[in-house]
C-alpha cells in the first residue's frame, strides 16, 4: 500500500514500488516494540516536531486505552514499551502507566524532552524514573546551547543540562546504573553525521564542558512531515530535501526499518506502523482499535509506505533507535 502525502514529492519514485522495498513489505511476524503516543500536549513547541505537539494541544490517552495496550503487550509477548507524547509525562494517567509497566515487569522506555524534569509539578520524575528502572531516551539536538535552544527555544540548553546531571547523579548514563540514550536530530534540511562519530563528540564534549555522561547517542534523521515539513514547504526545502533523501536511498537500511517490528498506538488507541504514520492518520492494515484487538489479528501484516519513508533509509538509515545500516 503507497501514501504519497507532501507536494514536491512528484518526480521521486514510489518508495513502497522500489524493487528494494518489495522483500519487506510485511512486518515480521512477531512483533517486538509497542510505541504508545499517550498525548500531543508538550512544554514545548519545537521547530522539527513530526506530531506539531505544543502546550495548548489536549488529545489525551486514558486509561482504559492504557490497560489495553498493558494486556495486550504481555498476552503477545511484546519486549518494549515504548512511551512517547508530546511530553508523555504531561499524561494525567503516565505515572499510573510506568507503575504498571514496571510492576508487570515489562521492559520501558520513556521518551523525555528533559526541560519537563525541572518544571513545578514534575520535579519528582528522575526520582521516580530511577525507582522504576525506566530506560531514558532524552532529546538534545546538540551540545552546544546556542544550536539547541535555537530548535527548541530559549533556555533549553541550560534546563537540559541541570537535568542531566541529575538523571547523573541518580546512576543514569553510568556503566551499572539505568540507561540513558541521547538524541540527536538535524537543525535544518540535512542528513545527520555519522552516529558513531558524532558519538565520540557528544561525550567528549558533554563529559569536558558539563561533566556529563550518557550511554548511546541516537543520530535521527528528521522527516519531512508535521512541523518540519510545513518548514521545509515555506521554505521553499521541500523539493531540494526529498532529492536528498531519495538519492541517499540505502536498500541495506531496508531490511531494518522499525515498522516491521512494532505497532505504535495512538492516545486514542487507533493503531499506526510507527509514529511517522500516526502523525499523517494512515493507520495500520488492522481492523481494530486496540481495545478490541482480537489475538489473530497483530500477525504479519502489510506496512503502510509513502516517500516520507525515504527518512528512514537514507544513508545510515533511521529509526527511534538511531542508525539501522
Ligand atoms: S519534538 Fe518532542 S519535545 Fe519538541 S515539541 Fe515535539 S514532542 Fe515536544
Ligand atoms: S516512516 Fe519509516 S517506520 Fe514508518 S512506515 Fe515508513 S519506513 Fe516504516
Amino acid at each position: 500500500m503507497e501514501n504519497n502525502h507532501s507536494a514536491g514529492q512528484a518526480a521521486i519514485p514510489p518508495f513502497g514500488e522500489r524493487e528494494e522495498c518489495r522483500g519487506f513489505r510485511m512486518t515480521l511476524p512477531s512483533l517486538e516494540i509497542m510505541q504508545a503516543n499517550i498525548g500531543r500536549r508538550c512544554n514545548l513547541a519545537c521547530k522539527h516536531c513530526h506530531v506539531e505537539a505544543r502546550p495548548d494541544r489536549v488529545e489525551t490517552m486514558g486509561k482504559d486505552v492504557m490497560a489495553a495496550c498493558l494486556d495486550v503487550f504481555e498476552r503477545r509477548r511484546f519486549k518494549t514499551l515504548d512511551i512517547t507524547g508530546g511530553a508523555p509525562e504531561m499524561n494525567p494517567h503516565f505515572r499510573w502507566f510506568a507503575e504498571n509497566a514496571a510492576e508487570r515487569g515489562f521492559h520501558t522506555l520513556v521518551r523525555t524532552n528533559l526541560v519537563i524534569l525541572n518544571e513545578e509539578g514534575y520535579r519528582d520524575l528522575p526520582e521516580f524514573y530511577a525507582q522504576s528502572g525506566v530506560e531514558l531516551v532524552a532529546s538534545l539536538p546538540y551540545y552546544t546551547e546556542k544550536d539547541t535552544d535555537r530548535q527548541r527555544g530559549t533556555g533549553v540548553f541550560a534546563a537540559c543540562v541541570s537535568v542531566l546531571r541529575e538523571l547523573n547523579a541518580l546512576g543514569y548514563g553510568k556503566a551499572a546504573g539505568p540507561t540513558l540514550n541521547l538524541v540527536y536530530n538535524p537543525g535544518g534540511a540535512f542528513l545527520p553525521p555519522n552516529q558513531e562519530a558524532l558519538t565520540t563528540e557528544y561525550r567528549k564534549k558533554l563529559s569536558e564542558l558539563y561533566g556529563l555522561s550518557f550511554n548511546n547517542l541516537y543520530a535521527l534523521t528528521n522527516n519531512p512531515i508535521g512541523r518540519f515539513g510545513k518548514f521545509l514547504e515555506r521554505s521553499g526545502n521541500m523539493t531540494g530535501y526529498m532529492t536528498r533523501l531519495t538519492a541517499a536511498f540505502n536498500p541495506a537500511a531496508v531490511e531494518n526499518m522499525m515498522c516491521r517490528n512494532q505497532i505504535s498506538v495512538d492516545f486514542d488507541g487507533a493503531i499506526y506502523d510507527c509514529d511517522f504514520n500516526l502523525a499523517l492518520g494512515l493507520a495500520a492494515n488492522i481492523p481494530h482499535n486496540i481495545r478490541d484487538l482480537g489475538d489473530a489479528e497483530l500477525t504479519e501484516r502489510e506496512i503502510v509506505f509513502g516517500n516520507h519513508c525515504y527518512a528512514c533509509t537514507a544513508g545510515a538509515g533511521s529509526s527511534c533507535g538511531g542508525t539501522t545500516a
